[in-house]
């Protein structure tokens, strides 16, 4: 490895962006930006910040804290065709940011194809991790806890990050999650880690979303690009100080449904520094795999687990699942087939909301994508494939109907690209973007109505 070889160009161009040193503060990183005149109008601040509650970051090399704010920076200076210049930086990391840059630019042909630099002193930072122990990535959905339980003799710490599904500003939904965080099925002792961090609100996500989303296979600039790099690299830090040489991160999608998308095994697996690498998890199973083979026989044992699997989470209520909507049917009718009791995992259904639900299929009022259609078709195979049909609260007459239900007639058609923000007509996008000024939930509201209207 190259010790110490910083390229310095000259002045940092338009579509570039400098990042400072990090200022490292008890549990806090701040790191200061400086974009070029083109980067800039894709930065909404000029400062990453990440506080990690109840872990002194002191002894955490300068050359790993910078990597947070290089997780944010990263992917949109290479899709402004810029680089990235920072005083210096972890070795390790730097390499497999090089990577990082070329899977993202073969992912997304309409990015600039131009090579990619992370510029600045790179050195091996001081590290002592164990290879063998692991903080992971955890949200309460059913990947993050199919991980857990795949891994739970390894993880030491779970990490939630605050600021990334749940915005900061909304402290009431953050507090019905923390409950379900707490309630995560970690061995004891395990630390919980809670990261707040500005890593969305710093970026004009609504801009990004306006000129880059008509290359996303039907998702956003957070979902298709940033997040898979952005979250892992909050982690990095913490890791460090807590002597842990693995971060695990839940995969979405499975091998067998590939779309190109913001977390997968080549883009998560590049993701390193010195003493720590992400390991991308459970990208072998299906969802049904996961509820069937990781979630059932746990619960079976008569263990507890409570899911946060709501499309509906910033409802009003105490809550967490609704019950109702897409995702929650989706994961009962899954849990079901699984002969689980959806009760024992936190999601209340009755024989009244199944019968609601089927007949919203029957009246073609639901609409799957292709990514949801893959998952009930996977829920339909563990039906066919089974015996007995499991039985609560007439769960056996529903599954008996769902099991030969024509649910490819409710998919919404191609995974073909398909632009949310970036085709709205002027006047929306502008709508939208003045709904910013809006207060939280009235704000939340309006853009889904705006978006979606038309
Ligand atoms: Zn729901």
């Amino acid at each position: 490895m190259s010790a110490a070889t910083p390229h310095q160009r000259g002045p940092a161009g338009d579509r570039d962006v400098v990042v400072a040193a990090p200022a490292i503060s008890g549990n806090r990183i701040s790191v200061s930006l400086r974009p070029g005149r083109v980067a800039a109008r894709y930065f909404r601040e000029r400062e990453i910040r990440v506080e990690y509650r109840d872990v002194d970051l002191d002894g955490v090399d300068p050359a790993v804290a910078v990597v947070p704010a290089l997780g944010v920076v990263i992917p949109v200076a290479l899709a402004c065709g810029g680089s990235v210049h920072v005083p210096e930086v972890d070795a390790v990391f730097a390499d497999g940011a090089a990577g990082i840059a070329k899977t993202l630019q073969a992912m997304y042909p309409h990015f600039p194809q131009q090579r990619f630099q992370l510029t600045g002193a790179r050195r091996p930072a001081a590290s002592a991790s164990d290879p063998d122990r692991a903080a992971m990535l955890y949200s309460g959905g059913v990947d993050s806890v199919t991980t857990l339980l795949r891994h739970r003799p390894a993880v030491d710490c779970v990490v939630t990050v605050w600021g990334a599904d749940v915005e900061l500003g909304n402290a009431g939904l953050w507090d019905r999650l923390s409950a379900i965080v707490a309630a995560a099925p970690v061995r004891p002792g395990t630390r919980h880690v809670v990261a707040r961090s500005n890593l969305r609100e710093a970026l004009d996500e609504l801009r990004l979303n306006r000129d880059f989303d008509r290359g996303f296979a039907s998702t956003n600039w957070w979902g298709a690009v940033q997040h898979g790099l952005a979250l892992t690299s909050l982690v990095a830090p913490v890791a460090v100080r807590l002597g842990l040489g693995r971060v695990l991160v839940s995969s979405t999608h499975s091998a067998g449904f590939r779309v190109p998308w913001g977390s997968n095994p080549e883009l998560d697996n590049l993701v390193r520094w010195s003493g720590g690498r992400v390991e991308h998890d459970g990208f072998e199973l299906e969802r049904q795999d996961k509820l069937a083979h990781v979630v059932a026989p746990w619960l079976a044992r008569g263990d507890k687990l409570a899911l946060a699997v709501c499309y509906q989470l910033d409802r009003d209520g105490t809550g967490v699942n609704c019950g109702r909507c897409e995702k929650c049917l989706r994961t009962i009718s899954g849990l079901l087939a699984a002969h689980v009791d959806p009760h024992d995992a936190g999601l209340p259904f009755d024989a009244g909301s199944l019968t609601s639900w089927r007949s919203r299929l029957e009246r073609g009022e639901a609409h799957f994508g292709q990514n949801e259609l893959f998952m009930w078709q996977g829920i339909q195979q563990a039906l066919r494939g089974g015996d007995k049909l499991f039985e609560v609260h007439g769960s056996a007459a529903y599954l008996s109907w769902l099991k030969d239900f024509d649910v490819a007639s409710l998919a919404t058609g191609p995974a073909a690209p398909a632009a949310a923000v970036g085709d709205l007509p002027a006047w929306r996008y502008l709508a939208v973007r003045q709904a910013r000024r809006v207060p939280y939930p009235v704000r939340r509201r309006l853009r889904r109505w705006i978006t979606r209207t038309g």
